[in-house]
């Protein structure tokens, strides 16, 4: 356990004039508040306050900052109040440990209005000074490394909210080492079946390898001094988290994982790092596509270094991350490297913590609060934000535009304006037109083409990650589709009540609108469009003594119908009836065109078949959408139409690709009256045979004395091929009638 004593000695190693009567009375203070109480280890409370004060001396805060980390629970945890603190250590002093006190009764990980709700909170109270966030990251990365001993019930919360706020906002602060803490800690304890697993890879890895690191630590060393060029050279084994994060985002398995290794340069000036730089890419070769130059464009947390991978000694896969010691200090401690003591070299350029790009961010996401009145859409926008590196282009005019990695020009259009997204309809990045999908890299210019008429498709809300374009992408189709339905809505009703030779209107909705269940006229309508209402429905509620005249659909010919014909008692007879030839000609045909179909306007990709009663080409054809079959295509003149005639957006406006006979028959249904002689079954056989059509099935529907109705499905070529047989049907003296089924 950290004793009072050393952490006021770690204090002085770098900061010689420390204030120890302030740090000794906030200790005493501190214990005393805190008397008997313990930890869930059983350690004394005190000890926790103190580990949470030395991790803030690694970052070599001041003595105010540790002050208030020896007293960040005491407000909440021990008769001390604010007015006391103020009075014994100062308002400051007082100030943070009261934002302190606030942000730990926040639940981050609540329902998600409240959780958005807090997480405002939260970075209000850590704007006001940058000092309060140090300690809560700081008490939050103690709590972490001793979660074993929470209940466990308790641990998975705590554990949450570490992964999805403070890590993030460590990293978004810059804060490189937190952040990798808290994750691999959070790991362990949200997935821990990942991490045993990563962790025991890893280590079999190492015992395979051992001695690798050092070995192409000294390597690379001996090269630099080789070429006259200081440097220190550190290699480690990337950790467990962060493989397992690695593997998730590629896709890959552990062994496909190469760079499992990454090494830093620490050099003396920028000059040295592209020195560095030039050495070992001359020396070894480079992994395409991997090298990033962060100095010359600093990412947003002012994080800057150089990243390479190269395929260094012993042909292992190494990532190379090259910097200056200062380069290295705000990587590894972010904003708090602004607010580090400095001793009197006045190397640093002296930028406080409050005026870093870091917080600068926070500054801006907390404006955002101002504008946004959704507390969900800010959830989304800002944990989005947190959890993305930025990049950052320009508009044509220069205006900076910050956004997350992965973003598109879709986003940079939302982004700079809603309006300039919703009529977006294409771009130029530096000069040249691209796809509106390109994901936008560190300094490019982005230009957004516009039209003046357009809604955003539906499928950007995919492509785009900001939360501001996902919400306006949202809103501007719910609104397009809104009005698509509600135009059809009114066609719709406008036909039926003018085949019931009535007219519609908007005015007559409003007095039955309660008796359908909508409040607004327009929701009905768009209702209507929708399918979700009938339109005999609102034709009652308007005219309630109108008879709806349903279409008749014929009763379908039910099993004791059938009859066959070989049998006179009745099952259906089947006649093989396909000559050879042209058995082979559609069989060649079908083997070319597999299941393709003819039908123009279905797409490609949705599977099509016919109603029952087929259709020919030449038929005028409806297909209707079936949810999980497909597209089936019906004869506009089939009563199985009538079945869908609420349901309008089924409707599939297609069209033959063909005009007359292809290579490939068609079915179609026919119904004959014959006369009741001898040889009339044969007569009709011969004739359709002897027009190149197939029979299917014949079927005979119903014997009377003088008369049996016969319905035949047939393969046809086309409409004309089909009409052709019907008139040489007709002309047989046996037949009275035929006629065409469409169903
Ligand atoms: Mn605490």
């Amino acid at each position: 356990m950290m004793r009072q004593y050393e952490l006021v000695e770690r204090v002085h190693q770098y900061k010689p004039d420390v204030n120890e009567a302030l740090l000794n009375k906030a200790y005493v203070y501190a214990m005393q508040k805190h008397g008997k109480q313990t930890r869930a280890n059983g350690d004394p409370y005190i000890s926790h306050p103190l580990e949470v004060a030395a991790i803030l001396t690694e970052m070599r805060l001041d003595e105010a900052t540790i002050a208030v980390a020896l007293l960040h629970d005491t407000i909440e945890d021990t008769t001390a109040t604010r007015d006391e603190i103020d009075e014994l250590f100062g308002e400051d002093i007082g100030t943070l440990v009261e934002g302190l006190t606030k942000i730990s009764k926040l639940d981050l990980v609540s329902k998600r209005a409240k959780q958005a709700e807090n997480l405002r909170k939260l970075l209000l109270a850590i704007s006001d000074d940058v000092r309060v966030l140090l300690v809560k990251l700081a008490d939050r990365l103690h709590n972490m490394r001793t979660l074993s001993f929470v209940p466990p019930e308790k641990r998975a919360r705590i554990a949450e909210e570490t992964m999805d706020i403070y890590a993030p906002l460590a990293g978004r602060m810059g804060m490189q080492d937190m952040r990798d803490e808290l994750e691999e800690l959070s790991f362990q304890h949200l997935n821990a079946d990942a991490y045993e697993t990563v962790t025991q890879r890893l280590l079999e890895l190492s015992e395979k390898n051992s001695g690798l690191i050092r070995k192409i630590e000294i390597e690379l060393e001996a090269l630099f001094e080789e070429q006259g060029l200081s440097a220190t050279v550190t290699g480690r084994q990337k950790k467990p988290y962060s493989v397992f994060k690695k593997m998730q985002s590629k896709s890959l398995s552990f062994e496909q994982l190469s760079d499992i290794y990454g090494f830093r340069i620490i050099v003396n000036s920028i000059d040295d790092c592209y020195r560095a730089l030039g050495i070992v890419h001359t020396r070894w070769s480079v992994v395409p596509g991997r090298f990033k130059d962060y100095i010359s464009t600093p990412k947003q947390n002012d994080y800057r270094s150089i990243h390479t991978t190269i395929i260094g000694p012993s042909r292992q896969r190494v990532e190379l991350q090259i910097r200056t010691v200062r380069m290295h200090e705000i990587a590894e401690y972010g904003v708090a490297a602004h607010a580090v003591y400095k001793d009197d070299d006045g190397s640093d350029s002296g930028i406080l913590p409050q005026d870093s790009n870091a917080y600068s961010w926070l500054r801006r996401t907390i404006e955002q609060l101002s504008i946004g009145d959704n507390p969900e859409e800010f959830l989304e926008h800002t944990k989005l934000e947190l959890f993305h590196d930025q990049v950052f282009c320009f508009t044509p005019k220069g205006q900076l535009i910050a956004l997350p990695r992965g973003a598109t020009p879709i986003d940079f259009a939302y982004a700079v304006h809603t309006d300039i997204g919703d009529t977006c309809v294409g771009t130029k990045i530096n000069g040249r037109i691209m796809p509106l999908v390109t994901q936008l890299s560190n300094g490019d210019e982005v230009e957004i083409i516009r039209s003046g008429v357009q809604v955003p498709p539906p499928a950007w809300e995919e492509i785009v990650v900001t939360g501001k374009a996902r919400a306006a992408i949202r809103r501007a189709t719910r609104a397009a589709v809104r009005k698509q339905y509600s135009g059809l809505g009114y066609r719709i009703l406008e036909r039926s009540f003018n085949r019931a030779g009535k007219s519609f209107s908007r005015d007559q909705l409003g007095p039955v609108l309660h008796r359908l269940g909508f409040k607004e006229v327009e929701d009905a309508i768009a209702a209507v469009g929708r399918g979700e209402l009938a339109s005999k429905d609102v034709m009652i509620a308007i005219h309630p003594d109108h008879q709806h005249d349903r279409v008749p659909v014929k009763q379908s010919t039910s099993d004791e119908g059938w009859f066959n014909l070989r049998s006179a008692a009745g099952m259906i007879f089947r006649i093989p009836g396909r000559s050879k030839a042209s058995k082979s000609r559609r069989d060649k045909k079908a083997a070319n065109a597999a299941d393709a179909l003819p039908i123009r306007g279905a797409g490609s990709d949705v599977s099509v078949s016919f109603g029952a009663a087929g259709a020919v080409p030449g038929d005028r054809i409806i297909g209707i959408m079936e949810p999980g079959k497909g597209i089936t295509i019906y004869p506009i003149q089939s009563p199985m139409l009538t079945k869908y005639d609420d349901e309008p957006d089924r409707w599939i406006d297609v069209r033959w690709d063909m005009d007359e006979a292809g290579s490939k028959r068609f079915h179609s249904r026919i119904s004959m009256n014959a006369i009741n002689e001898p040889g009339t079954l044969a007569e009709v056989a011969q004739t359709i045979a002897a027009s190149d059509s197939n029979i299917r099935t014949l079927t005979m529907v119903r014997v009377a004395d003088d008369f049996t109705e016969m319905n035949v499905d047939l393969e046809v070529w086309d409409l004309k091929h089909l009409n052709k047989l019907v008139t040489s049907l007709k002309a047989l003296s046996c037949i009275s009638t035929v006629a065409r089924l469409y169903e």
